[in-house]
């Protein structure tokens, strides 16, 4: 961004910007989902993104994240949410946000898609899982 240490603390300070974790800022209106996706060091994905992108995805209760492949496994507490992880070979296109809506349906297609056989199997769906 261009700015000193003592800048950024005075706009953290004053709610110009929000601190998303070391390093990085965002704006005060930035999506609270894309900050949470970031938190834990991934990207909106999947069905999160689509509705970030206005696509006509329920909202599944889930914060659905792309992680780099590289990336240690964080402790991915997701408060009144759930969050669901996703781990791809490659990185998917987008920003540093959000992945892009092409990548995010074809995520979406697959994340359905699985949900349906591990419950077909009688699994549970609960916060924290991590897809590899
Ligand atoms: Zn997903």
């Amino acid at each position: 961004m261009g700015l000193d240490d003592e800048m950024v603390r005075m706009l953290v300070a004053y709610g110009s910007v929000v601190r998303v974790r070391q390093g990085w800022y965002a704006l005060p209106h930035a999506d609270p989902d894309a900050i949470r996706a970031c938190r834990f060091g991934g990207r909106l994905a999947c069905a999160s993104a689509l509705r970030f992108h206005g696509e006509p995805v329920e909202d599944d209760g889930v914060l659905h994240i792309e992680m780099p492949a590289n990336a240690v496994g964080r402790a991915l507490e997701g408060g009144r949410h759930s969050v669901r992880a996703h781990w791809p070979r490659h990185p998917s296109g987008g920003n540093r946000a959000v992945v892009d809506a092409d990548a995010a349906w074809r995520q979406w297609e697959r994340c359905v898609h699985g949900n349906h056989r591990r419950l077909a199997r009688g699994g549970r769906i609960e916060g924290g899982e991590i897809e590899r």
